[in-house]
């Protein structure tokens, strides 16, 4: 931006002011994105960035998206660490966030799919988060096989929810598209994305009925 531009001048005012007003606030997110240069220079950076007027135009949407990477970048390393994020780390997919607001849900299902995603439907993985059990003594209590109760195996792997398991996968051809069938994540994915999502939630719904009954009566 040229230096007799009126906005240019009340920006390097504010900024001389060595407070944390406007200016400061413009500079630090600027810098935070890298791209500080691009519109500190004296003279206009580009012709395509500049108008008719000499005024250099700062791309908005590119600070958005740049802001909205880096915290997506920062969010991730953070949660490599978060233990009850261990699923929805797997299963997440960024191509098809908007499937669980926009699919018809009814309540039951709809919190349901989002226990299961975040990680704290109640399983026996996160129900011993707060009785203090060892992770490896975190076993499924409707079957005899030992294993962990995690939301791979309620949904896809224990022996005692076989039989709605089977009718639900036979019904359904999609299934078959799967790239890699043994992977729990992949088939997670699958089923939780917008197009499944609806007949999902009405199968994760039968399947933690029935699990409940076993365990309770
Ligand atoms: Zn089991």
């Amino acid at each position: 931006m040229n230096h007799d531009r009126l906005p240019r001048i009340i920006y390097e005012w504010d900024a001389s002011l060595n407070t944390d007003a406007w200016a400061r606030s413009v500079e630090f997110i600027l810098q935070y994105c890298n791209m500080l240069e691009d519109v500190s220079n004296h003279e206009p950076m580009s012709e395509s960035a500049t108008d008719e007027r000499g005024l250099v135009h700062v791309d908005l949407d590119a600070v958005q998206s740049r802001l909205k990477r880096l915290d997506g970048e920062k969010w991730w390393l953070a949660a490599a660490d978060m233990q009850k994020l261990r699923t929805f780390k797997e299963i997440f997919d960024d191509q098809d966030y908007k499937g669980i607001v926009y699919t018809p849900l009814n309540r039951r299902q709809r919190s349901l799919v989002i226990k299961l995603k975040i990680g704290i439907l109640s399983l026996g993985l996160e129900k011993g988060r707060f009785t203090n059990v060892p992770l490896e003594y975190r076993l499924c209590l409707i079957c005899d096989d030992d294993l962990l109760d995690n939301e791979y195996h309620f949904l896809l792997y224990c022996e005692a929810l076989v039989e709605t398991r089977s009718k639900f996968f036979g019904d359904n051809t999609f299934l078959e598209d799967v790239e890699d069938p043994t992977d729990p994540a992949e088939l997670c994915k699958l089923l939780l994305n917008s197009h499944n999502l609806k007949k999902t939630a009405r199968f994760l719904e039968e399947m933690y009925r029935i699990r409940q009954s076993k365990l309770y009566g």
